[in-house]
């Protein structure tokens, strides 16, 4: 069985804790790997082995840094196969769809290439007599990131490229259910140049976060993963002292207007709600018909869900893989089976879903329930699965209201033919991130990605200029150079002049 073990300052270390967790291939259900779990000596040495390389790394120089990520892109590029591959055999998400994150984190890389632009400060001349005043931005030391399952490739990527190419040294807790990825991302930034101790992973689970996020040398800590967690890692890490940007859990709506184009919103709600089997924090779970659209988009979505194709991850042709794990899956089981118990119409059922040859994989087929109301726990609760709500709206002032009376706030999509109707949507909605005829919203590395209500906890959104913001912190300098006019001893207030 494979042992995976951290990464500090340099090399692989299996850590002074004894405690493993298992790490399983879910479309198999077979136990794979064994990994470390830190504990808090462990969070220690590397939160030291991070603050040790900080002092050269903030001072290497900016084009260094950017040569780095360079390479790392290079060789990311190169071995995306090995990458998703390793993902999906851990995640259970299929090979193209691991493809596609590892490509979504490569352009966050990219983005970090041309830090310098984003690292630039003010400068203004002559601010009093003789006197200049600019601004410089300055790394802010070791820096923290905990990552959800879902991702293991790209959100971490969100975090470090970012950081480190700011001057930041940084510590990686990922997922303990896929673990791997981060160890390729670490043997990679290695290669590229990447001095020791300025990458360091620790596999572990809520004792070496909670070590991490009370470590008096961790300066900052980005965290992504369910709202509770979030949540205890703002109010945590904030009481502690630490810069904290939190990304939480979500429910995302798409409102489907009668005037859409059907095909396309049944498509996209199709390719929202099912793609990696409903495990991402951008899924439509919530599908808000209104009028007459509801009837039509049924039918659409149904006849779609038929023709999937659901299988383990790394075979051909297969659309949609197994659920992380089996206490997820029984999970996503239990609230189907309160759905039904609940009311909801029940149009396509996942539950029994079996693959032939795969009957220990944790597998369920695509769902979909229509006449769902707002209080059913399928509806107020992320389910995290390939589950459908649909809810049945007579005007789109109420599926408007709908959306901005629900806690979270992370994507929403409108499908309409309708400009007016857009605009409105784009300007009322309480929500981070907009997408009109475009179900998954998720924002390029140039801009940044971040919900807003519980979706997030922090004033910084993740990646992008955001991202920068996050990872550096702004200094302010006054200069005079003696000049004719020095005044001596002035205890009044400064003033121009
Ligand atoms: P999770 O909150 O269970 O775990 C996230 C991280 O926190 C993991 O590293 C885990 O080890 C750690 N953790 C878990 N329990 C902990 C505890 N009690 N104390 C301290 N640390 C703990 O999330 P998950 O199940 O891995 O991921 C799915 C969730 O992440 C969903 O809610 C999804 O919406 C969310 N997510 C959000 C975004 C976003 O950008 N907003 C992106 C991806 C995933």
């Amino acid at each position: 069985m494979k042992q995976i073990q951290h990464w500090i300052d340099g090399s692989l270390t299996a850590g002074a804790s004894s405690r493993v967790g298992p790490v399983f291939n879910p479309a198999t259900g077979e136990q794979t790997g064994q990994v470390a779990l830190a504990n808090s000596d462990d969070v220690d040495t590397a939160v030291r082995s991070a603050r040790e390389a900080f002092d050269s790394w903030r001072n290497s120089s900016l084009t260094k840094r950017q040569n780095i990520m360079f390479a790392f892109r290079e060789i990311m590029a190169a071995r995306s196969q090995e990458m998703a591959e390793t993902l999906t055999s851990e995640h259970g998400k299929t090979v193209d769809d691991a493809l596609g994150e590892v490509q979504r984190g490569i352009e966050v890389v990219e983005f970090a290439c041309n830090i310098a632009h984003l690292l630039k400060g003010d400068f203004s001349e002559q601010v009093s007599t003789g006197v200049d005043t600019y601004s410089i931005r300055q790394p802010l030391g070791v820096v923290a990131g905990i990552t959800p399952f879902n991702f293991p490739t790209m959100v971490p990527m969100w975090m470090y490229p970012i950081a480190i190419a700011c001057g930041n040294t940084f510590v990686l807790k990922p997922s303990e259910k896929d673990p791997s990825t981060s160890l390729l991302a670490a043997e990679m930034l290695s290669e590229a140049g990447l001095p020791d101790g300025v990458f360091n992973v620790v596999h572990g689970d809520k004792e070496s976060v909670d070590a991490l996020i009370t470590h008096p040398d961790v300066a900052a800590i980005s965290f992504v993963g369910s709202t509770p967690i979030a949540r205890h890692i703002y109010e945590t890490g904030t009481q502690n002292g630490k810069r904290v940007q939190a990304l939480g859990g979500a429910k995302n709506h798409m409102i489907v207007l009668p005037d859409a184009d059907m095909d396309l919103a049944a498509d996209a709600a199709v390719s929202a709600g099912y793609g990696s089997a409903g495990e991402r924090c951008m899924a439509i779970s919530a599908v808000v018909a209104v009028g007459e659209a509801g009837d039509r988009l049924i039918e659409d979505v149904q006849t779609r869900i038929e023709k999937l194709t659901v299988g383990p991850g790394d075979q051909p042709g297969v659309e949609m893989g197994p659920l992380v794990t089996s206490q997820h899956l029984d999970r996503v089981r239990g609230y189907v089976d309160s759905g039904e118990e609940q009311g909801a119409l029940l149009v396509a059922d996942g539950r029994d879903f079996v693959v032939d040859g795969y009957e220990d994989g944790y597998f369920f087929g695509p769902t979909l329930f229509d006449n769902v109301t707002t209080d059913m726990s399928i509806y107020t609760d992320e389910i995290f699965g390939p589950v459908l709500s649909t809810v049945r709206l007579e005007h789109f002032e109420e599926a408007i209201q709908l959306i901005n009376e629900n806690p979270y706030g992370n994507g929403t999509a409108v499908f309409t033919n309708d400009g007016g109707a857009a605009r409105k949507f784009q300007n009322e909605i309480q929500v981070g991130m907009v997408g009109i005829n475009v179900p998954i919203p998720v924002p390029l590395s140039f801009y940044s990605f971040g919900g807003w209500k519980d979706s997030i906890f922090g004033s910084h959104a993740i990646y992008g200029p955001e991202g920068v913001h996050f990872y550096t912190r702004q200094k302010v300098v006054i200069s005079r150079w003696p000049d004719p006019i020095h005044r001596g001893v002035d205890l009044g207030f400064p003033t121009h002049g």
